[in-house]
């Protein structure tokens, strides 16, 4: 059986050949022993002081609205340490600790923002462990998919804005890739873990810049939409709708998704399904399937198969023909191909990658947005790209504007994640349960929960 077939966040390994600016200082930083008084404890990610956060720019936030914020900044108040979960010493496995440490104070250019909830991502799995160039080497804090609001600034008009925090915070807006839409590529970016701690805290201090302001609505939706189902557009709803944008789902499409229990995949499922208008074949492990809630699972597909259990690198014939019936059948009987418009996959698995491209029509899309452990490679003969007119497409997380949108789904009802909810001193098992593929949809954290406007904290 295919082991690790789960949706991966699609930024994790890819950065990690890249060219690290921020190495040689992160490889400076000693490692400290975590039982040692918390607030003894370098908590800047690997940064330390040097991290220049003093060009960060507040441009962003032009969504907001002004926001009388008098009464906010009457009843805020900052401990000065916090529960967070912690990775001392980053190695081969998972060593994550729930515990006390410091709130850090904010330097120049910074705010400190209080956590309501975060998702995890499996990326957060992979973060955690390494260490990889670039990242922290010790008291690492994993967590990229965050709501909350800013409690302490030396800007005081900023405080009490509901903000999100994603993986890539600040990019430059100048360079070529900026420019061209591709944010994750930008040179200059600035992200969590790498330059500054993620979510998994109370209190997170982080460069102002590195934010992007939420609506009001998402924390004042009359219980009707809980916000922590916001923090699924952070990063894995943005990732779907990136891999669905790029091969150009169109109404009445067939699409082959493979993961679809996972964070990206069943709401790549149910965007393709609810917003594109096309039909959602699914694939995943069996014991995900069987697992499935039957109400729940049918918004994020049409028809549903069980990864084939094969170790070698081509699609056994019998799933092949599952595969091809489901298809034809959701065409109807008039189409004149049997196979798939567009093939995603958002698993990540050691094998079944190859003969993905059987599964897409001729003059078909196939979009990787899963990303795999290790080298994995996807054979196909150019004869075979070339005269079926295939595109092979790969995609990362996308940029703000996918997570405004998918919001914008989650609010009007037209998609609706399936999310777990655990505490902040649940996270380790989160992980763990994480790293062994186990689980369905998102797992949220409730990290400080909803903001009690009416009350100190
Ligand atoms: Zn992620
Ligand atoms: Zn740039």
């Amino acid at each position: 059986m295919m082991e690790t077939l789960v949706s991966v966040c699609p930024m994790a390994d890819s950065m990690n050949n890249r060219a690290e600016k921020s190495t040689s200082i992160i490889s400076n930083v000693p490692v400290k022993d975590s039982t040692a008084d918390p607030t003894n404890l370098d908590l800047t990610g690997g940064l330390g002081g040097d991290a220049n956060v003093s060009q960060a720019l507040p441009k962003r936030l032009g969504l907001l609205e002004t926001l009388d914020n008098s009464h906010i900044q009457q009843r805020v108040s900052v401990p000065s340490t916090q529960w967070g979960v912690i990775s001392p010493l980053i190695g081969e496995n998972l060593n994550l600790r729930y515990q006390q440490i410091p709130v850090r104070d904010p330097e120049e250019g910074e705010v400190i923002v209080r956590i309501a909830w975060t998702g995890i991502c499996r990326s957060d799995v992979t973060f955690s462990k390494g260490p990889y160039s670039g990242f922290p080497k010790c008291n690492h804090i994993a967590g990229h998919e965050g709501i909350g609001h800013v409690v302490k600034s030396a800007d005081p008009s900023r405080i009490g804005r509901p903000v999100g925090i994603r993986y890539i915070g600040y990019t430059c807006g100048f360079c070529t890739y900026c420019r061209s839409n591709l944010p994750e590529q930008c040179a200059e970016q600035m992200n969590a873990p790498k330059h500054y701690n993620g979510t998994f805290q109370q209190f997170m201090t982080v460069p102002w810049s590195c934010l992007i302001p939420l609506p009001m609505w998402v924390f004042d939706s009359d219980g009707r939409i809980s916000p922590a189902i916001y923090t699924t557009a952070m990063c894995s709803g943005a990732a779907a709708l990136k891999a669905i944008r790029t091969a150009s789902v169109a109404v009445g499409d067939v699409v082959v998704i493979n993961g679809i229990a996972g964070g990206i995949g069943h709401m790549a499922g149910q965007i393709a399904k609810h917003v594109f208008g096309a039909k959602v074949v699914g694939v995943d492990l069996v014991w995900k399937i069987n697992s499935l809630i039957p109400d729940q699972s049918q918004s994020f597909y049409d028809r549903i198969v069980a990864a084939p259990d094969c170790k070698g690198d081509q699609m056994p014939p019998k799933f092949f023909q599952t595969l091809e019936e489901m298809c034809s059948d959701l065409r109807g009987s008039s189409a004149d191909t049997r196979l798939a418009d567009v093939v995603i996959n958002c698993a990540s698995t050691d094998q079944g990658f190859a003969g993905f491209e059987n599964i897409a029509r001729d003059g078909g899309v196939i979009v990787y947005c899963g990303v795999p452990r290790g080298e994995l490679e996807i054979p196909i003969s150019l004869h075979n790209l070339i005269e079926r007119q295939l595109t092979i497409r790969g995609t990362l997380m996308g940029g703000p504007e996918a997570t405004y949108e998918v919001m914008e789904y989650i609010r009007a009802g037209r998609i609706k994640p399936i999310t777990t909810e655990i505490t902040l001193n649940e996270v380790p098992k989160g992980m763990q349960d994480l790293l062994g593929c186990r689980g369905i949809g998102k797992l949220v954290v409730k990290v400080n929960g909803q903001l009690p406007w009416g009350e100190e904290f």
